[in-house]
């Protein structure tokens, strides 16, 4: 696998030059499989903030590019994708090193994020920014949509490469100017995405990136100067800032957490549900926001399905990224590991039944590695049922129904994602429709971000991927005009 090559990884990029920060510190990369320091970038601090801040607001308010047609965004985002396309291999290998994912599906993950350049530049080309509706007062009105401006796109670790070019992909097309603030554990992916971006000749102070952590992120968030921030992370993060936002009644998308449910229905077998349930947790080690953690199963089928998944659960090769048979790496961080064991042992105390799992494996003796765990007889009231873990530990819940099953899945602060686990299209759309949630796929966790994605209640507010995407970064101007133009 390619070793990525990062030309600058002191500096920050604002205004289109490789800047050495005035006030950040170094950040540290450790690998999750051998927890050794594998790599050091450059840290912006709260005067790096105001200084990218600066560059975007200046660049926007030009207007040199936010004013430009659409269509030479579109080409210069086109000219991005294909530079990132080109440098995949070691977005790639920068994923597995810094996250522990397993290099197997590394390259697959990798595509869906430069897949969203292309799905954006596709919704671009068909986005009628301006149209001539009909108005009883004017016979030249007009509606237009223009972008919204300085935009901070603040991301979290599990997939970095994805999440940052679901936010930026709409905004460049849109015709806003960005500043990256990337996870300071995963900050590599942005700096291949700025170098391109100086590479294909975007304007100066079109896309900056001041990697860092909290405090800085948090002045970050906190400029006047900053129109728009994009954020994926925690609901508690998500609070924060929409709590900000809300004081200057600034726009804000916020795509967070989620403790996403999986019905099994009656015609679904125990051995078939067991299969699905646990190549699902098992998926990026349980850290994905979309992960089915409560599986709701039929009361008499509920011992026969946690004995199905112990089973399935104890076949899974732990290993490092490099293990290319391995089918679960390690947890991403110390913190995360810590996290999972404070779960587990939380889901001990108020009374689940540990089935499986629930400890850090014998091998490797190294990394901050988990065993997939089953908690059985879980009631949706425990902790467990109703905090994300984000790691791979998932809640058996007995019901009495379907319609049991959907007043269990609801009862959740959250709404991202669900799934319903049935051979009957027809069963699985009439549940789907009740369940309060973004995303809801038959048969497993499937997300399409060619589509709308984000959550319902506390998952979020807003839309990334498809049109509603696209509008997320755009303001809608009603003009009337005395004739047509
Ligand atoms: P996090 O909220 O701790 O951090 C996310 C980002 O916000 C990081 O870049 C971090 O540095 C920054 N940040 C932290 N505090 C901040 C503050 N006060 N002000 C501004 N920025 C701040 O989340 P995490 O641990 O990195 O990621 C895991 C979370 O992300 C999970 O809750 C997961 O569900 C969520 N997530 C959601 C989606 C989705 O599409 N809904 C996708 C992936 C991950």
């Amino acid at each position: 696998m390619k070793t990525p090559h990062v030309q600058f990884p002191d500096q920050l990029y604002i205004g289109g030059r490789w800047v050495q920060p005035l006030d950040g510190n170094p950040l540290e990369i450790i690998s999750p499989d051998t927890e050794h320091v594998v790599f050091r970038v450059a840290g912006a601090g709260p005067r790096d903030m105001d200084r990218a801040v600066a560059a975007a607001r200046e660049t926007f308010d030009r207007g040199g590019w936010s004013a430009a047609p659409a269509f030479e965004r579109i080409e210069a985002l086109q000219r991005l994708a294909d530079a990132l396309e080109r440098r995949e291999p070691e977005l790639a290998a920068a994923w597995s090193m810094q996250m522990g994912g397993p290099t197997s599906i590394a390259p697959h993950i990798v595509r869906y994020g430069t897949q969203n350049l292309f799905d954006a530049i596709k919704i671009g080309r068909q986005f009628r920014f301006e149209t001539s509706p009909e108005s009883a007062i004017a016979k030249g009105a007009r509606i237009v949509h223009e972008p919204v401006g300085v935009v901070a796109a603040i991301t979290p670790w599990n997939t970095p490469y994805m999440l940052m070019t679901a936010k930026i992909a709409p905004a460049l097309i849109a015709g806003c100017t960005v500043v990256m603030k990337p996870a300071p554990e995963t900050p590599i992916e942005a700096y291949i995405i700025a170098e391109c971006a100086d590479e294909v000749g975007l304007p100066p102070g079109v896309l900056n990136l001041v990697p860092a952590e909290r405090h800085a992120a948090e002045h970050l968030m906190r400029n006047p100067d900053v129109d728009k921030i994009a954020f994926t992370g925690s609901t508690a993060v998500g609070r924060q800032i929409a709590q900000v936002c809300g004081e200057r009644v600034r726009r804000c998308g916020l795509e967070l957490g989620g403790k996403s449910a999986a019905i099994v229905l009656d015609d679904f077998s125990d051995a078939e549900a067991a299969k699905i349930l646990t190549s699902t947790i098992v998926t990026l080690s349980g850290q994905v926001c979309a992960m089915l953690t409560r599986a709701i199963v039929p009361r008499h089928r509920h011992d026969a399905i946690a004995e199905a998944i112990a089973a399935e659960m104890k076949q899974i090769r732990i290993g490092h990224s490099d293990d290319l048979e391995a089918q679960m790496g390690p947890l991403a961080t110390k913190r995360q590991l810590e996290r999972v064991e404070y779960y587990v042992a939380v889901g001990l105390k108020e009374g689940a039944a540990l089935v499986t799992g629930g400890a850090r494996p014998p091998r490797p003796d190294r990394g901050f590695f988990f065993e997939p765990t089953l908690f059985a007889n879980v009631k949706n009231s425990m902790t467990i049922a109703q905090e994300e873990i984000f790691g791979p530990v998932l809640c058996l819940i007995a019901c009495d129904s379907t319609d049991d099953a959907i007043r269990i899945a609801n009862d959740s602060i959250y709404g991202l994602n669900a799934s319903v686990l049935t051979h009957d299209p027809r069963a699985a759309a009439a549940v789907a429709r009740r369940l309060r949630a973004g995303n809801v796929a038959q048969n497993g966790m499937r997300a399409d971000f060619s589509l709308p994605w984000g959550g319902f209640k506390q998952s979020g507010i807003g839309r990334e991927g498809g049109e509603q995407g696209l509008m997320g970064y755009l303001e809608t101007k009603t003009m009337l005009l005395d004739t047509t133009m």
